[in-house]
């Protein structure tokens, strides 16, 4: 546990601290009933998204869901719910977060509660009135993915990405918070190493504290389920997960902790099914606490016990070291 995670858990309430005893101690018990509520959700604002990333579901159109977006309304719900035991929410799956315009306001009911949230986008949209809503809604943390230095770089990957666009909109927000005198959103520039910009490693640092950015992180490519498909994307071998899984446990706590849920309500596992392939209920439908104590969830967790036997598990990133700040 990261010391900002301990910091959380110390100086939360009596109601949080509780329930998150009660997960723990179902995840040590490896009880398939967990005893509490969820302490961290993955929600998905929007499934769609302005850009055409290669290996990325949503932009290659892999993707047969309906598109749609969550309404405040059906957010309100899960929140009212499950709120008073949430450390964690990460306001995003697939698709651009703040291609919903609702978004600032989901931020500042969840940071109202005592909830820290995180988001991530791909930075197209840090213009207009966004960076000042964004640093007026309390939003504690932002990751805006920017895996390239120049237009040439950044537009490999991310089709349809404007290099310029993304570094002005994080120039503008920076230039927000110092306006508010502000120290949130903690800016994050997240980096996807790949083959075509691992040689742009060495200069990141510089160019992040150019531009302003709290925090820089750099993630290893992931292809989501089959790499085969992707291997032109592959960075050289100490920068792959594909080639260093030697730290990949095979038990996954994620399921006693943390729920996802798309923008209609359907709960899955995780991030890693976007095909939702392992739908364990609908939380509009059936309430948060009914589809945590599920019998698909249940099945699942049972399952979990050894992930290898799980098609999205298999390839999956979570527990493995490929993954360092800088
Ligand atoms: S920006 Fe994000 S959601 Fe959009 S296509 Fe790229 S990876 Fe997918
Ligand atoms: S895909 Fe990864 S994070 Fe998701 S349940 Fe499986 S092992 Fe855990």
């Amino acid at each position: 546990m990261s010391l900002n995670k301990i910091k959380r858990f110390v100086f939360s309430d009596f109601r949080r601290q509780f329930n998150f005893l009660k997960l723990a101690l179902s995840y040590f018990l490896k009880n398939t009933k967990s005893f509490g509520y969820p302490a961290k959700f993955m929600i998905e604002p929007a499934n769609t998204c302005n850009l055409n990333c290669a290996a990325c579901p949503v932009g290659n159109g892999e993707i047969k869901k309906t598109k749609g977006k969550l309404t405040f309304g059906d957010f309100k719900k899960i929140i009212n719910e499950a709120g008073p035991y949430l450390y964690q929410l990460t306001l995003w799956n697939w698709g651009e977060p703040f291609l919903n315009p609702e978004i600032d306001r989901m931020v500042k009911y969840a940071v109202r509660q005592g909830i820290f949230v995180i988001t991530s986008t791909n930075g197209h949209f840090l213009e207009g009135d966004w960076p000042k809503k964004i640093v007026l809604s309390g939003l504690d943390e932002i990751i805006i993915a920017l895996d390239g230095l120049s237009q040439e770089t950044l537009e490999k990957y991310r089709r349809g990405a404007d290099f310029e666009k993304v570094v002005s909109g994080i120039k503008r927000l920076v230039e927000e918070k110092r306006k508010k005198a502000s120290l949130k959103p903690v800016i994050q520039l997240q980096f996807i190493v790949m083959k075509h910009n691992q040689s742009e490693l060495g200069k990141l640092k510089s160019f992040g504290k150019e531009i302003g950015v709290n925090k820089i992180v750099v993630k290893s490519f992931g292809a989501n389920l089959d790499i085969n498909r992707f291997k032109d994307f592959e960075p050289d071998k100490k920068y792959s997960r594909y080639k260093n899984r030697m730290s990949v446990k095979s038990f996954c706590r994620q399921l006693w902790f943390s729920l996802n849920i798309n923008y209609d309500g359907t709960a899955v596992p995780c991030c890693y099914d976007p095909h939702e392939k392992h739908i364990l209920g609908n939380v509009f439908q059936e309430g948060v606490k009914k589809v945590w104590q599920g019998e698909k969830m249940l099945e699942f967790r049972r399952k979990l016990i050894n992930r290898e036997k799980i098609d999205i598990c298999r390839q999956c990133a979570y527990n493995s070291k490929i993954s360092r700040k800088i």
